[in-house]
């Protein structure tokens, strides 16, 4: 694929790969600076960091809203399997909440245009 891809993809990790593990591994190691300029999208393409976001009104790319839909349902469901398991690191609430967000935030990937026909909204 060439240089010139107008959309917005989001990053094949879209969960774990996110800018606030990152900045914490920069806090951490001191590794400010040290974002990769080149990122795998969730449709399997390189693209620059730039070009890819971890928000739902942002990405354009539609294989990469699917992506993004598919992950963080996954994600949801491991959560609260991971929290319901003796000894979590997070207790079941803690578990609840993280799979409400990461439900809604594959919603709002669904959702491709929604704002167009507003329905559902309220
Ligand atoms: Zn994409």
């Amino acid at each position: 694929m060439g240089g010139d891809d107008p959309h917005i993809h989001v990053e094949e990790k879209v969960v774990h790969g996110d800018a606030v593990a990152r900045n914490l591994m920069a806090a951490t190691f001191g590794l400010v600076g040290n974002l990769p300029s080149a990122v795998t999208t969730g449709c399997g393409v390189r693209v620059p960091y730039a070009m890819t976001s971890p928000r739902p009104d942002r990405v354009t790319c539609l294989a990469c809203r699917e992506h993004a839909h598919h992950t963080h349902l996954r994600f949801a469901e491991e959560v609260e399997r991971l929290s319901r398991m003796p000894g979590s690191a997070i207790s079941p609430e803690q578990g609840r909440l993280a799979a409400d967000w990461h439900r809604d935030a594959a919603r709002a990937f669904s959702d491709t245009d929604a704002d167009e026909e507003g329905e559902g909204e309220g």
